[in-house]
């Protein structure tokens, strides 16, 4: 071959290799967006604020609990949403309530913990195809809760770790919580939930571990920032996957906590402050606390799959033939 036509090709080789790798980002971008493979996020637990990591307070995990066989949406260090069962059932909750006011320097968050929309039926029954991966014995149950937020959080001079239970509560009426799992594993990647991304844990909280797909969001699409869903322990806001362009942003378009600084609808105005955002992808959720976490007592539940007094928890499989 003629040496310009060498060079010709190798140049055509490289420049296919860079359109593939372009590809390669934007497939993974659009996959997020739309609901397709995400990263396996087990093992990703932290003991500093570190990107695509839980900084996790709690650092040992026990055996048992939760959901206790994977089925074949996991797939390597990969899962696919839209393989995992559902847990079956549409259980309305019309005395869902929720109210969040401003009083001083403070956000008064007061609610029931019931859902402003319908779940799955729990406990999960044995005629549910989820059964067969998540025995979740809990029944969903009203919680009193009443958080006490900074109205304007300030960033704390060093991030606060994540504890199991309640980081944040959603704008529908219930907890948010981590990304993790009783035994420390990828929540939503590994425990069965209802078609609205959540359950409830042993005290009988409904909870997320990631973004609902029944969730709102006020904004998010149209070339616009999400809107807001929730509020996370320490104040700040926790938005929809939506960025400025409402693009879908993922882990890595934000900082170690999962949240980012610039100008949003903030009480009614056009506030610079950081917020947090809920992504596709784990972290899902938070990474640590930008700012100062308030403790609220009884308002932070047991990791899903923790054993109650009493010995019953997430039941073990029968023995099989
Ligand atoms: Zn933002
Ligand atoms: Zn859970």
């Amino acid at each position: 071959m003629h040496a310009s036509l060498i060079r010709f090709a190798a140049g055509g080789l490289m420049v296919s290799a860079l359109v593939a790798t372009l590809i390669a980002t934007l497939v993974e971008k659009v996959a997020f967006a739309q609901d397709a493979l995400l990263p396996l996020g087990d093992g990703k637990i932290s003991t500093g604020p570190e990107l695509g990591y839980v900084f996790s307070c709690q650092t040992q995990f026990g055996g048992g609990g939760g959901a206790f066989r994977d089925g074949d949406w996991i797939q390597g260090n990969w899962w696919d949403p839209k393989g995992k069962p559902v847990v079956d059932g549409e259980v309305f909750w019309p005395n869902s309530e929720i109210t969040v006011s401003i009083s001083g320097d403070f956000r008064l968050i007061r609610a029931n913990n019931l859902p402003s929309h319908p779940t799955g039926i729990y406990p999960i029954g044995a005629q549910d195809d989820a059964y067969d991966y998540d025995r979740n014995p809990n029944r969903i149950s009203a919680q009193s809760v009443a958080l006490e937020l900074p109205a304007v959080p300030n960033i704390a001079a060093t991030p606060t770790c994540i504890p199991m239970g309640m980081i944040g509560f959603a704008l529908t009426g219930v907890a948010i919580f981590n990304a993790l799992d009783g035994m420390g594993r990828d929540a939503p990647a590994h425990e069965i939930q209802d078609k609205c991304g959540g359950h409830p844990e042993r005290t009988g909280r409904y909870h997320y571990h990631d973004l609902s797909a029944c969730i709102e969001d006020p904004g998010g699409e149209a070339d616009q920032h999400s809107g807001l869903l929730g509020y996370a322990l320490d104040g700040f806001g926790m938005f929809g996957p939506g960025g400025e362009d409402g693009v879908w942003l993922t882990t890595q378009d934000l900082d170690a906590c999962h949240g980012h600084t610039h100008a949003i609808e903030w009480d009614g105005s056009s506030t610079e402050i950081f917020h947090y955002h809920l992504t596709r992808d784990y972290t899902y959720t938070l990474g640590c606390f930008r700012g100062t976490p308030v403790v609220v007592a009884g308002q932070q539940g047991p990791p899903d799959g923790a054993l109650p007094p009493g010995g019953a928890g997430r039941r073990p499989p029968p023995p099989r033939p």
